[in-house]
């Protein structure tokens, strides 16, 4: 169902759409979920059926086709509500490579389903565990055999939400790397349908982590894939992806901003009611400079993430705001998780308070999508133009 909503406005509209979805998914649901290490599976029913999910797909297909600055605002909020967007964030920007990089058939075959939801494409698999950051030395291959299909072998690790998608982006390379030009060159991006490869060479092994995540080990024992499913031109799969990760980048940025903002909201009530040497703690400055500081911060984050989605809109580059406003949004959760934590005492420790809980899925984004490092070194070296670390 395509979202309509008034423009030009100060999207007040959507923000209070989004809240009166997420208050039906309390603290409790959240803290149940995280306990159970489950999915949760009636809210992200109601945010495809609501079509938030379906922001990003242009109106021809189906989708509501928002900016980015929308799209990024439903992330924000339910974050800000207390629940974790990463759950189902996938579904919102993976179908952003077949968006870019898909032919006029595949946009028609994929895109209508993804944006109805009866397909879920929530998973992208690009990481691997022998080479990490440095994607362009994946080991993963695909080997085209006769004209119909390529053949694929390899690992991949740390792939998300697989157990609840249809479809999972992947990206393997096609010709080895001592024969192209350029290291990111001879890379191809893949559409597997997972139920089909799971009975055909691809096996998962879930891996526990620090949050209730669904992630993942994946193996690649001769997996065949149609040749219709390559997306884009083969070698040149790279670009086709990266297109995409930069949409990826802002809608992160905007989960941090609305647990940014979460944090300082608890930490603030906490630290006024909390009475200790008869006076709410939040009397002393050493409780409320903390606080005040991570707001000033997580302010500063949004008027980035806010610029970045901007550009995107307007169809300017934004590649390098998409990483400052990661950066920054990342950091500034981090610290006003860890002002709230403290200020909280020994309960911020109690999962009743639902901070240890935001404490563990912020800290995610430090490392994840793309580390910190990282992107200091996108900035040092596209930005500013210093020479290249690696
Ligand atoms: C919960 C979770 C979900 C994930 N979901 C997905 C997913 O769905 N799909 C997917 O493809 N991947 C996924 N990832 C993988 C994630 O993108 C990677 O973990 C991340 O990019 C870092 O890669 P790595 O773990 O191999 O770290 P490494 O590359 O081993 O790096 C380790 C540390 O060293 C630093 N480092 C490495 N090289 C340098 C350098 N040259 N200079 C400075 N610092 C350096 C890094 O910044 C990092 O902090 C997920 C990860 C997690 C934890």
């Amino acid at each position: 169902m395509p979202i309509t909503l008034p423009t030009g406005d100060d999207h007040s509209d959507l923000r209070d759409a989004m809240r009166d979805l997420c208050s039906t998914y309390d603290d409790a649901y959240w803290r149940r979920v995280d306990d159970e290490r489950g999915y949760p599976e009636e809210f992200a029913d109601a945010l495809t059926k609501g079509g938030w999910l379906a922001a990003l797909v242009p109106a021809e297909y189906g989708g509501s086709g928002l900016g980015l600055t929308e799209a990024s605002i439903i992330m924000e909020e339910i974050n800000r509500s207390g629940g974790n967007a990463g759950c189902v964030h996938g579904q919102m920007y993976n179908m952003n490579t077949i968006l870019r990089g898909g032919s006029p058939e595949q946009k028609k075959k994929y895109l209508p389903k993804i944006a109805s939801g009866e397909w879920r494409l929530q998973s992208m698999a690009v990481t691997e565990p022998t080479t990490g950051t440095d994607t362009t030395k994946l080991k993963t291959t695909a080997v085209k055999k006769g004209n119909d299909r390529y053949v694929v072998n390899g690992q991949k690790v740390w792939i998300s939400r697989i157990q609840h998608s249809e479809l999972m982006i992947l990206l393997a390379r096609t010709t080895p790397i001592d024969q192209v030009q350029r290291k990111s060159d001879g890379l191809s991006v893949f559409i597997v349908d997972v139920k089909q490869a799971l009975s055909s060479g691809m096996t998962i092994r879930p891996i526990r982590n620090m949050v209730n995540h669904e992630t993942n080990e994946v193996f690649f024992d001769d997996l065949e894939i149609p040749a219709e499913n390559l997306i884009g031109e083969e070698g040149r799969g790279f670009k086709t992806i990266l297109a995409g990760l930069n949409a990826e980048r802002v809608l992160i940025a905007a989960e941090c901003i609305g647990d940014g903002y979460w944090f300082v909201e608890r930490a603030k009530k906490y630290g006024s009611e909390r009475i200790v040497f008869d006076r709410p703690i939040a009397k002393n400055q050493g409780v409320q400079f903390p606080i005040a500081r991570a707001h000033v911060n997580v302010s500063a984050a949004d008027l980035m993430r806010f610029k970045a989605a901007a550009l995107c809109d307007a169809g300017e580059e934004f590649g390098a705001e998409a990483n400052m406003s990661k950066l920054l949004a990342a950091d500034a959760s981090f610290e006003a998780a860890n002002a709230c934590l403290q200020t909280h005492g020994g309960f911020g420790f109690a999962a009743d308070y639902d901070v240890e809980r935001k404490f563990r899925e912020t800290r995610l984004y430090q490392v994840a999508p793309i580390s910190t490092n990282m992107i200091l070194a996108y900035v040092a070296e596209h930005v500013l133009g210093m020479p290249r670390s690696y």
